[in-house]
Parts: structure tokens; C-alpha cells; sequence
């Protein structure tokens, strides 16, 4: 039996081949796959291909173990933020530490089920990354062409996993140009996002996991770039309510880059196509995407949803991709902060209850991006690091500042700490000849020594680097 039909969303052409396109022969509008069958039943554990039968019909399936993420419930971070109930999906878990692999898995099933022995792929970062693991694991070969801007550690995936990489032009867009001359003229297989609708299909399978995980959550929290993931997870939601898996939808929330934000500005504006910008101007380059092609239908999705459209700073992402991994232990890049970033905004807050069920979904891990590194080591000694010393160093402080007294230092950090606690450490401090004592009458008057000024001086040359 037929599960899917790919269709036309502006003119409703059909194919029966389902050979996957995203431009329409008949008007240039997108095409993308419709499920017919609604005798929908998942087999096996909670990964990727669980979720089959809601994906057009593939023969081969190429997997490394992509899907199937913790949902993680976010109680530190969610006290910090003022809502009760927080949970960060966590696709950094996949076999890249990307929500990609999941495209990458369903197109390189599709590319090798078709036979293909090449494939093609524009790529600003995760995807490329994906498409050359998959690739490689199936000895395809994976030809990338990436914009000038590409992050350090999403290109060393590209090539170690041995993909053939060609650069063309600043930006996206003219990198896809190329990518569909590359189809025409070598008849490779196109694994391009915007090009290739399973992608979309992939993608939707996050959502048929939160479900299936902890249940609908009353908010699904998304970072845009091309609209293609927001629109893709609400048309996994539309899915399920359309076989009766669940009763009612979330309401979604996008958010995007401050400096290039197409789609928020046209939900704030009330417009139903994205607003033209002149520079996308972010360092989030996840979702630095100056034309969306998935723009029109994310807006439709936030405005079916009942949800709305907010932008987010890039310090801002990146304070909240702090807090992420500082509170959660969860390492994302900036664009997958933006979705908690954006909780702090005085608009959200004002619409979202506090114990509503939020779910951020957090996309790709910060160990791939540049961006991170360079806005940690600009910090340098930020005065909130003081409010993390250790209790030690602490003390230590205070005596490096002029020798001192046991009383003294109670008194000056004291608060929640017993004076017994106090002596404790510094008995300790000068066992670890940290610090010296002399007799002063009935007191013991206390100083740094040298090993102690190495201590701290070491701990400054850390923090500099942190
Ligand atoms: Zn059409």
C-alpha cells in the first residue's frame, strides 16, 4: 500500500514516481510529502527508524544510531528562569552531535536505495557534516559545497569523514545554486536541505518522539533559520493529531537571530512572507539564512499554532548556551541557545505561564562552532566568576589581601558558614602550606605564603583562559 504522495502546496500537483523534489514541474511552488496511511503502528525501541511508517517508503536503510534523544527535564535551569516545568530535547546526542543526522540518515537510505553512487550537498555547517558520515559509511561519495563562512569543527568533520569540499561564494543561497548545477551536470543524487523534501520528513520525527516521551508538551520552543525545522516539527504534530495519537497540538514559539531575522520581523509585521534584509548579521550561522525558503510555511505553522515570533541578541545566545551547559551539562551551539535565551525576554515571559510544559529543542553542540570560543575568551575575568569561587579560594582571598585572623574572615564571608567550618579550612589551607599562622597573643594571625600566591595566580591564569 501507498503511504505517501508527494504534492505540490501551491497547486496541488502530484507525482506518483516520488522522486525527491522540492520544486514543482507545473509552478515553481514546494512540494512536499503527504501520509495517506493512518494504520499507523511503531515497532521497536525509541531511535530514528522506529518511526518508519510515517516516512515515505524507503528500501535500504542506513543507520549509525541517529535518533532517539533524551528529553531531558531542565529543573536547575528552569528554577533560574522562573518555569517550573522545563525540558531541553537533546539531538546533540546524535552520531555527529546533530539534529541533521536525522535528514542525513532518511536521504543517504534514499540515495542508495535509488543507487547512486555520488551525492550532492550544499551545507553551511551540520548537515554537510551529516551527509558525509552517512556517505561515508556507505562508500558514497559525498561532494559538499559550503559558503566562505564555515565553522572550524563542522569542516573537520566534513573532512574526516572524507568528503570532496568546494567553496562558493559568502553565502548560502549561491552555495545551493551551485549544488543544482552539480545534480544536472553530474547527475549526483541532491541531499541539499532546501532540495531534497525528505529532509522535512526526517526532521518531523522529533516531535513523534517528545510525544512518545512525555507526552504534548503545551509549548515547543525552535530556533529559525530557513523556517524548515519549526515547519517540519508542526507537521510532525498535524500528523499525529490526524491519526488520533493525540488530542491537541503545542503552540509553537520561533525565534531568531536579532541581526538577521526575517521571519520574526514578518510575524510581528503581519506579514505572510518573510520581510527582505539587506545582511544577515549574526555569528549564529546555524540560522544566518537571509532568504527562507521555509519562511511562508513556518509562519503559517506559528500562526496555526497559536504560538508567536521573538529575536534573540547573539550575547544573548551565547549567555544562555553558558547557562545551558553550566546548569544542565549540556554543551550547545549558539543557535541551539537561542530557544532558552529567548525564555528570559520580558514578551515571553508575559505569555507563557510558569508551570506550563515548555520544551526547548536544543539542535547542534557548541563543540563545532567558533563563535563560542571566541566570546569565552573575550569574557576574561568577568565579576560573576567571583560568585563561583570555591569556598578555599574564597579565604584565600582575603588573607592575600593583608595578613588576618580567623574571626575576621568569619565575618567577612561568613553568612551561611559556622565558625567551626571557617577553622576548618584554613587548618586545611595551611596543612597545604597554602597559608602560614603565628601565635598573636590568644589568636593566630594568618598570611598567604608563596605557594599560596602561585595558587591563586594559576587559578587567575585559568580563569583568563575560561
Ligand atoms: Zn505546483
Amino acid at each position: 500500500m501507498m503511504s505517501h504522495v508527494l504534492e505540490c502546496l501551491k497547486c496541488g500537483y502530484g507525482t506518483s514516481d516520488n522522486n525527491p523534489v522540492t520544486v514543482c514541474a507545473e509552478c515553481g511552488g514546494l512540494m512536499e510529502y503527504r501520509l495517506v496511511n493512518d494504520n499507523i503502528k511503531f515497532n521497536g525501541p525509541l531511535t530514528f527508524w522506529r518511526y518508519k511508517v510515517v516516512l515515505p517508503k524507503i528500501s535500504t536503510t542506513v543507520s549509525l544510531g541517529e535518533g532517539g534523544t533524551p528529553l531531558q527535564k531542565a529543573e536547575r535551569l528552569a528554577e533560574s528562569l522562573h518555569f517550573k516545568n522545563l525540558y531541553l530535547k537533546d539531538e546533540t546526542r546524535n552520531p555527529t552531535n546533530s539534529f541533521k543526522d536525522r535528514s542525513a540518515s532518511l536521504i543517504i537510505s534514499d540515495a542508495k536505495s535509488r543507487g547512486y553512487d555520488s551525492v550532492v550537498c550544499a551545507t553551511n555547517g551540520n548537515h554537510g557534516a551529516s551527509i558525509a558520515a552517512y556517505s561515508a559509511r556507505e562508500d558514497i561519495n559525498c561532494n559538499l559545497v559550503v559558503p566562505s563562512m564555515v565553522d572550524m569543527g563542522k569542516l573537520a568533520q566534513m573532512m574526516m569523514y572524507d568528503a570532496k569540499i568546494v567553496q562558493k561564494g559568502d553565502r548560502i543561497e549561491e552555495a545551493i545554486a551551485m549544488a543544482k548545477e552539480l545534480e544536472e551536470e553530474m547527475d549526483w543524487y541532491q541531499a541539499t536541505t532546501e532540495l531534497n523534501p525528505l529532509a522535512i520528513e526526517a526532521l518531523k520525527t522529533i516531535s513523534y518522539e517528545i510525544v512518545e516521551q512525555e507526552g504534548v508538551p503545551d509549548w515547543v520552543i525552535v530556533a529559525m533559520g530557513s523556517g524548515a525545522t519549526l515547519h517540519a516539527i508542526w507537521k510532525g504534530f498535524k500528523e499525529m493529531e490526524m491519526f488520533g495519537m493525540i488530542e491537541k497540538k503545542p503552540a509553537l514559539i520561533g525565534v531568531q537571530a536579532v541581526g538577521c531575522a526575517p521571519i520574526s520581523r514578518a510575524f510581528s509585521e503581519d506579514s505572510d512572507e518573510p520581510i527582505k534584509i539587506e545582511d544577515g548579521n549574526t555569528n549564529a550561522s546555524a540560522i544566518r539564512v537571509k532568504e527562507p525558503l521555509y519562511g511562508k510555511l513556518a509562519l503559517n505553522a506559528l500562526r496555526d499554532s497559536n504560538g508567536f515570533a521573538v529575536s534573540v541578541s547573539d550575547d544573548e545566545m551565547v549567555e544562555a548556551g553558558r547557562e545551558i551547559a553550566g546548569k544542565e551539562g549540556i554543551f550547545a551551539e549558539p543557535a541551539s541557545s537561542a530557544p532558552v535565551a529567548c525564555l528570559k525576554l520580558a514578551e515571553v515571559q508575559s505569555r507563557i505561564s510558569s508551570d506550563a510544559k515548555i520544551v526547548c529543542l536544543v539542535t547542534s553542540s557548541g563543540l563545532k562552532t567558533d563563535d563560542i570560543l571566541r566570546n569565552l575568551t573575550k569574557r576574561k575575568k568577568a565579576p560573576r566568576l567571583g560568585s563561583r569561587l570555591s569556598t578555599k579560594e574564597k579565604i584565600l582571598r582575603i588573607i592575600e589581601q593583608q595578613p588576618t585572623y580567623g574571626y575576621a574572615i568569619w565575618k567577612s564571608i561568613g553568612l551561611d558558614m559556622t565558625i567551626g567550618a571557617v577553622y576548618q579550612h584554613l587548618t586545611d589551607l595551611e596543612r597545604r602550606g597554602l597559608v602560614k599562622s603565628t601565635p598573636d597573643g590568644k589568636r593566630k594571625q594568618l598570611e598567604i605564603t608563596e605557594r599560596g600566591r602561585r595558587a591563586l595566580q594559576a587559578l587567575d591564569d585559568l580563569q583568563v583562559l575560561l
